[in-house]
């Protein structure tokens, strides 16, 4: 076996134990991407003129409320 004094392994340890960390931390944040992405593309709108919330399939900036056809602007968040 090859002699390694107690500072190098702790690190080694750590090293590894940080790589693990970051792998998965990088592996979730992928996956809540992929999990978030469809309903990013969707826009919610609120109705000025009856108070209706609603959402619409695609990224756009305005779209008629399905309630009272009143033309609105996207929420921003
Ligand atoms: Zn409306």
């Amino acid at each position: 076996m090859i002699p390694v004094d107690l500072g190098t392994l702790l690190a080694l340890l750590a090293g590894a134990g940080l790589a693990a960390v970051l792998g998965s931390w990088a592996w979730i944040d992928r996956r809540d991407a992929l999990l978030v992405d469809p309903r990013r593309l969707r826009s919610s709108f609120a109705c000025a003129r009856c108070g209706r919330i609603y959402t619409r399939g695609r990224a756009r900036e305005e779209a008629p409320c399905p309630g009272c056809g009143a033309n609105n602007g996207r929420l921003r968040l």
